[in-house]
């Protein structure tokens, strides 16, 4: 029975990096049936942001991957699971016993050395070009139980001197590490240090609360990210100290700047204009706002799409792939090893599919609330009142005839405005190519013509426009040039006859009028 955990720290938004963490691990529920914990890692509480869980609560929720057990109500059941509390800080009594737990196997120790201490050795050796490091070959010379006797200690420790718990790690073993990306990993143990595992003060650090946790609450596989490659070892030989079987693992690839260069950090959002969060996020004490994908106009689709590609992909050419898609095809095997770069133009790709996708009638209910807004402010300008009652079943047919040239919702605005309002201006230079000497004799011949048909329909409309054109001998150019113009103020935009249709008779023969005049 699969069950894996996305263990984020509240201490800010997360970033685009701990959405694809949350993802990998909900795909890989999925697809075996299993349950997929959140579990809220909050014992360092200098760190702690007020705000950041429920923002993680919901952005998963809004990327579509609601959690099956956690802090709160599951979304999709009024149960939080069997294994709680699932926040850290909750949890805080059950930890200590852990550690003493350790201490009496031998396999961690009380360590008194104060702050200033350990800041000095590690000057000292770096004056001497070195690295201090605690473990085996110095630990005996620092101050802690396995240098001094069971009385100091006893005493140092009831005096209520502060203490730390370490990890004892072993002198001259191999340790033999398994990760599903990476495969099989080679260690010795020389080279670690004797971690800190819990503090006086009453909290576990990350390490201990982590493996303690991913025990009771009987984690089979722990995804994670590559930062954490680093504490596998320690975490290993913690499961080994406790004689727990410990779960299986697997270190998803960093992601990569768009140059491919470095991580991807919010300053290169920044810079080139593209979001790192997935919902837009204020921070709490300087206020300040930072953008999201949401926000910015993505449909949550295609941000899970474009993260699913980020360190995975199919092993085919397929790249659109739905949520249950990904869940059919996902496997940890196919995940790389190397880094993956981000791709914001890819983003944007995803999004113009995911958007032709959309219903008409769901896009146009996004998009009114943009048309009204535009409308008054034109009405205002104008010093006329606005009609903001367009008909969203309209809105729905333009957006049908321009999404196919749109990325976001908030594009439609400049791609459709003529359906909603008469050009005030006229492209400049597309008037000195449109409109020629004779043009005004023939807009009013088309005008006449549009007149005269009863049945103003896209079909009707061609057949008479493009019959009069050709048995008159004129060129298209000449006639659907400066018609196109007059309608839309430029020359882009759909088929002109849709667009005469779609504004009706009356607005088509005011807007040829307001050319020839
Ligand atoms: N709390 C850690 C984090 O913020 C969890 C790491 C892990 O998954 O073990 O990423």
């Amino acid at each position: 029975n699969v069950r894996v955990r996305f263990a984020p720290s509240p201490t800010g938004p997360l970033h685009i990096g701990g959405v694809r963490t949350a993802l990998f691990n909900y795909l890989f529920a999925k697809k075996h049936n299993g349950t997929f914990v959140l579990r809220i890692e909050d014992t360092d509480q200098t760190r702690y942001v007020e705000g950041a869980e429920q923002y993680i609560i919901d952005a998963l929720n809004w990327c579509g991957m609601p959690f099956d057990e956690g802090p709160t109500e599951a979304t999709h059941s009024t149960s939080t699971g069997n294994y709680g509390p699932y926040r850290q800080s909750e949890r805080k009594t059950l930890y200590k016993k852990y550690a003493d737990m350790l201490i009496t196997s031998g396999n961690a120790y009380y360590a008194f050395d104060t702050a200033d201490e350990l800041d000095f050795h590690r000057k000292d050796h770096e004056a001497k070009g070195k690295t201090f490091i605690y473990n085996w070959h110095n630990r005996l010379k620092l101050k802690n139980s396995l240098s001094l006797s069971a009385e100091e200690t006893q005493a140092k420790i009831e005096s209520g001197e502060d203490y730390v718990i370490r990890f004892k790690s072993p002198q001259d073993e191999t340790l033999y590490l398994k990760d599903i990306i990476r495969g099989d990993i080679k260690i010795d143990t020389n080279i670690l240090d004797d971690k800190v595992l819990f503090k006086s003060d009453g909290m576990p650090t990350y390490h201990l609360a982590n493996i303690v946790d991913d025990h009771l609450m009987e984690i089979t596989h722990v995804i994670r990210g590559e930062e954490w490659l680093p504490s596998l070892a320690l975490h290993y030989q913690l499961y080994q100290a406790f004689g727990w079987e410990a779960p299986e693992f697997a270190h998803l690839p960093l992601i990569l700047k768009p140059t491919g260069k470095g991580k991807l950090s919010k300053r290169d959002g920044d810079k080139m204009g593209f979001p790192v969060f997935p919902l837009e996020w204020t921070d709490p004490k300087t206020n300040e706002v930072s953008r999201g994908y949401k926000e910015d106009g993505y449909f949550p689709e295609a941000m899970v799409n474009f993260l699913a590609f980020l360190g995975w992909n199919p092993g085919t050419e397929q790249e659109i792939f739905s949520m249950d898609q990904l869940i059919e095809a996902f496997d940890l095997k196919k995940v790389n090893k190397s880094g993956a770069r981000f791709d914001p133009d890819k983003t944007k790709w995803f999004n113009h599919h995911y958007m032709q996708e959309q219903s008409d009638a769901i896009l146009a209910e996004q998009f009114k609330p943009i048309v009204d807004e535009n409308l008054n402010v034109i009405a205002s300008e104008a010093e006329q009142s606005a009609n903001n009652d367009i008909d969203v079943q309209y809105i729905a047919l333009v957006i049908g005839l321009i999404k196919e040239r749109a990325t976001f919702v908030h594009d439609f605005w400049d791609l459709s405005h003529f359906f909603f309002t008469a050009p005030t201006a006229y492209d400049e230079k597309a008037s000195k190519k449109a409109f020629k000497d004779d043009t005004a004799d023939i807009l009013k011949k088309v005008k006449d013509l549009v007149l005269h048909i009863d049945d103003f329909t896209v079909t009707a409309l061609q057949k008479d426009i493009k019959g009069w054109i050709t048995s008159n001998d004129i060129g298209f150019g000449k006639v659907m040039m400066p018609l196109r113009l007059a309608l839309v103020g430029a020359l882009q935009g759909p088929d002109v006859f849709d667009i005469m249709f779609m504004i009706g008779k009356n607005e088509t023969v005011k807007r040829i009028d307001n050319v020839i005049k």
